[in-house]
């Protein structure tokens, strides 16, 4: 299995290899083989990245918004077009199944250069009336802004925000997770293919050292960064120390609020969703699912039965629902959290273990696990696991349900399923999340705000929202009388 790109990196228009930078092979996490070998960044790439979109992002914002999105929504037609082989070349990167990344990879990032390139000729200043003179107000792109990518939804994550930025006037350097390099170099391409002027789009690798250049790096205007609380602290203070705008889109322990009115297959099928769904590896999973006594052994026993019945393996078989993890170190972050929840006293209610599976042997596979008995105050219920690992509580009251719903440092997102509607709204109103879900869970449609509240981030992305992030507003007073002068 090879997935070897031409260069590393992708600056100003071409691939560009620098191999004094540090090694980075590329594992396929099903069997952990190395299918691409490439090199961080070096300083010198670093600089040729950053001049190159310094140098065309001027003439690039001096376009019409409704030339730059044209451009953006023929990269969508490729995308689109070529999604079965980007989908192919996303699950050797992320190990996650194929019949996610057919429907959910670069489908996204299409939806998003697709809505970026219609909804920016629409996003325009204000007009302020004066009775004669007047004002008005122009969004203006920011410059240089870098994008610096996790690992389970690389191409998503590009797309996300390069798009918005692209969109506005800017130019973008894209670092993606070293662990998942070769989408973004993909999307590059299509870019150029789609007509994007050179060095409006670039994509340098390396590991963290590389984002932190990046974003201090006094030519950048903005850092948007999906990653980890602790990553986010860090970027947070680098970009602040230099004045920037910052996008954080962080991690979270979300919680899932089960009512007994709900219908108990919808409730299981979100939960197993917002657990399972890219091998638990998703920031807004609602990993405490909170489940009102009436209705807990029968949501007990078909979640059981559901779970118990997933298809783990290989991921390039369309049969295939659950993959790997990333990789050996997230192997045995996920395998530790376990060990803890025993430890702490909750019961290992099914899973825990790692399948056995010829001809993966050494991939990074973890049986789904879900923990019952599980207390509020265990590391289980509290810290961000990112596998599939559901740990389920009981609840008997409202109330008491949003308060423990809410006892937590993170505030990504919600989920809430009951049949009584106004209890619903009611209840996500009370939830200190970034986004709520009432009857589903971890949908995440370009056209709405996706970030967090408390720790889980700063700003948000998608929607029009994220354009206003790319973007700074300009304020321009008009006088059509005399200027009335005491001097
Ligand atoms: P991570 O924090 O380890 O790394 C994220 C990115 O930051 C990587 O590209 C990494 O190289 C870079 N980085 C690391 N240290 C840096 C530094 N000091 N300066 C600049 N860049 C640095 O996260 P991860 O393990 O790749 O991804 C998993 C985490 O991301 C989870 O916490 C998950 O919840 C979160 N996540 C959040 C969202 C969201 O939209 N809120 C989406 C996906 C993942």
């Amino acid at each position: 299995m090879k997935a070897q790109p031409r260069a590393s990196h992708y600056v100003n228009g071409r691939y560009v290899e620098d191999e004094r930078g540090d090694p980075l092979p590329v594992i396929y996490p099903a069997t952990g083989e190395t299918i691409a070998k490439l090199h961080a960044a070096t300083d010198n790439v670093i600089e040729l990245a950053i001049e190159a979109a310094r140098a065309a992002q001027p003439a690039w914002a001096r376009l019409k918004p409704v030339e730059r999105g044209r451009i953006l929504r023929r990269a969508a037609d490729i995308l689109r077009a070529r999604n079965d082989a980007l989908a192919r070349l996303e699950t050797l990167d992320t190990g996650k199944a194929i019949q996610e990344t057919l429907v959910a990879d670069p489908a996204s990032a299409a939806d998003a250069l697709e809505f970026f390139g219609g909804a920016v000729a629409a996003f325009n200043g204000d007009y302020v009336d004066f009775g004669g003179s007047f004002a008005y107000t122009r969004r203006e792109p920011l410059g240089v802004c870098v994008g610096i990518g996790a690992w389970n939804y690389p191409i998503q994550g590009a797309g996300w925000k390069s798009a918005p930025a692209l969109a506005m006037g800017n130019a973008m350097v894209f670092k993606p997770s070293e662990n998942t390099p070769l989408s973004a170099l993909a999307l590059a391409e299509i870019y150029t293919e789609a007509g994007l002027p050179d060095g409006l789009f670039n994509v340098v690798q390396g590991y963290g050292a590389v984002g932190a250049a990046l974003a201090s790096h006094p030519v950048v205007a903005k850092v948007s960064l999906t990653g980890s609380v602790p990553t986010g602290k860090k970027v947070l203070a680098l970009a602040g120390s230099h004045m920037k705008h910052a996008t954080m889109e962080l991690g979270g322990k979300s919680p899932l609020i089960v009512f007994d009115d709900a219908d108990v297959e919808n409730a299981v099928g979100g939960a197993m969703l917002g657990n399972f769904y890219s091998t638990g590896q998703v920031c807004s999973n609602g990993t405490r699912v909170f489940v009102q006594d009436r209705i807990y052994d029968r949501f007990l026993d078909r979640l059981t039965s559901r779970t118990k019945a997933i298809r783990i393996g290989d991921p390039l078989d369309p049969e295939t629902q659950m993959g790997p993890l990333i990789n050996k170190a997230q192997h045995d972050k996920v395998s530790g959290y376990i060990a803890i929840g025993k430890q702490e006293g909750a019961t290992l209610h099914c899973g825990g273990g790692i399948p056995r599976l010829q001809g993966f042997e050494n991939g990074y596979f973890i049986e789904p696990t879900i923990f019952t008995g599980v207390e509020d105050g265990m590391r289980i219920a509290r810290e961000e696991i990112f596998g599939p690992v559901m740990t389920v509580l009981r609840f008997s009251a409202e109330d008491e349900v949003i308060e423990r719903a809410n006892d937590s440092e993170f505030g990504l997102s919600a989920g809430v399923f009951t049949r009584d509607l106004p209890r619903a709204h009611r209840v996500v109103a009370e939830l200190q999340a970034g986004t709520c879900w009432i009857n589903h869970y971890n949908l995440a449609p370009v056209e709405i705000p996706f970030g967090g509240a408390k720790q889980s981030g700063i700003g948000r992305e998608n929607s029009l929202v994220a354009l206003g992030h790319y973007s700074q507003l300009k304020s321009v007073y008009v006088e059509t009388g005399d200027v009335a002068s005491p001097y």
